[in-house]
């Protein structure tokens, strides 16, 4: 089996050029791809054109975000009607209220909201919010979970899952020394962690479907557990749904059950413009509100709540009807119950998680985990990407309304004779 099996001239012309001015040719280590990445001219629904003019069907949709795929009608609409009437202001705009109330209607958790230009700053400004509120310095993660570029949570994010705290080179001993890590789905492994540090932390930031350390599901016995020690303790339960969000109606956590103090959102609520917003209940959103005087967390940001987001996230959400999301939940369930099928016939002992909308294959089910299977699944990313589907070179991938029988049927077939070639 080769490695690399696309021919795409004209991306490797641009990777020549890109390398010249880019550290890695681009902006975002998880599009590196050796020898080159496959340079993209557009996108227009459930398919993506590359810069020699192939057409594929896109279920990674940047990295789960594109919800309603690629240049949805009613997201251009209100996208090119708000950058027509401004794009920025140092001052409030009505739309961002008409947002707030739209996200504050969908889940009872989420009293009041602020807003952030990515997910990534959302998560730190949760976690600072945590910290405000508290007066604690101390923060838990999912070991190898994945929140974003923020040094605090970006300690034990390798997705191996091992507690062993492994930090960004150069994050400093103070930081590092603040992220207390906890193992995943152990409820007792994590109580464990937690009740040391009881007293200094201020928060518990968890994804209920952590998708770098495999895309499972919390079990309610863990999120219970949490919860519990959250109210004991005094620690804020914040719930990094930047990713996992699109689930369900009201989010990830209330599909699994529990509830959060503090909701992280991102990606999906945009629309496909930048976004990020932490949602919550009043009395700890408070500390972002400086009504009383200076607020405990004082929260700026030039592009925070811009309109053309803000008008994006509008028209997003208003399509993001329950009946909607529970049908690309079920399309999900179709696109991994086929994988599943299609693996077992090929004989591997591959691996396909997720829930609702969301999936990912992992090439290996060995007990050292994830990282043993990812040539092979790097390798299964080209394969795919010949026969005319593109998912993440780590299996990640997921449905856009867009989407229905033909596509899901589509990749099935793909899915399966890209499996035949790889063991050929
Ligand atoms: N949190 C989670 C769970 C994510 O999956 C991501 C992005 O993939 C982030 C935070 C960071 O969001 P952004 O890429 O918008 O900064």
């Amino acid at each position: 089996m080769k490695g690399h099996t696309v021919n795409s001239e004209k991306s490797a012309e641009l990777y020549a050029r890109a390398v010249e001015v880019l550290p890695g040719g681009n902006s975002r280590t998880a599009v590196y791809s050796s020898p080159y990445p496959i340079y993209i001219q557009s996108g227009s629904g459930a398919r993506v054109t590359d810069a020699d003019g192939v057409e594929r069907l896109d279920f990674l949709n940047n990295s789960t975000t594109l919800i309603h795929g690629h240049a949805h009608p009613e997201m251009v609409a209100a996208v090119t009607a708000a950058v027509g009437r401004g794009t920025s202001f140092g001052m409030p705009t009505p739309v961002e209220i008409e947002y707030a109330e739209a996200l504050t209607a969908r889940n009872a958790t989420f009293e009041h909201v602020r807003f952030t230009s990515s997910g990534t700053e959302a998560v730190m400004m949760a976690v600072q919010a945590a910290r405000a509120y508290t007066g604690r310095p101390k923060i838990a993660k999912i070991a190898g979970a994945y929140h974003g570029a923020y040094d605090a949570v970006a300690v034990n994010n390798d997705g191996s899952g091992s507690l062993i705290s492994h930090a960004v080179t150069g994050n400093p001993e103070g930081v590092v020394a603040n992220t207390v890590v906890i193992p995943f789905n152990d409820a007792e492994g994590a109580l464990a962690v937690l009740r040391e540090h009881a007293a200094d932390l201020a928060c518990v930031l968890i994804d209920p479907v952590p998708w770098r350390i495999g895309l499972v599901p919390a079990d309610k016995e863990y999120l219970d557990a949490l919860r519990e020690f959250c109210d004991d303790s005094g620690a804020l339960l914040i719930s990094d749904e930047v990713g996992s969000f699109r689930v369900g109606y009201q989010g990830a956590l209330h599909v699994l059950g529990s509830e959060a103090d503090l909701t992280v959102l991102g990606k999906v609520i945009g629309g496909g413009m930048p976004i990020g917003a932490v949602a919550g209940r009043r009395r700890y959103m408070s500390v972002f509100d400086p009504s009383q005087g200076a607020p405990a967390l004082p929260h700026s940001g030039s592009y925070n709540a811009n309109p053309v987001s803000m008008s994006s996230g509008v028209a997003s959400l208003r399509l993001l009807t329950p009946e909607v999301m529970e049908r690309i939940g079920e399309l999900g369930e179709r696109i991994r119950q086929s994988m599943r099928a299609g693996i077992a016939e090929a004989g591997l002992d591959w691996e396909v998680n997720g829930l609702g909308s969301l999936f990912r294959v992992i090439a290996t089910s060995a007990p050292e985990g994830y990282a043993s299977g990812a040539a092979a699944m790097k390798r299964l990313y080209w394969v795919l990407l010949d026969n005319g589907v593109h998912i993440g070179d780590s299996g990640l991938g997921c449905v856009s309304t867009p989407m229905g029988d033909a596509e899901i049927t589509e990749y099935a077939e793909a899915f399966d004779k890209s499996l035949r070639q790889m063991l050929a």
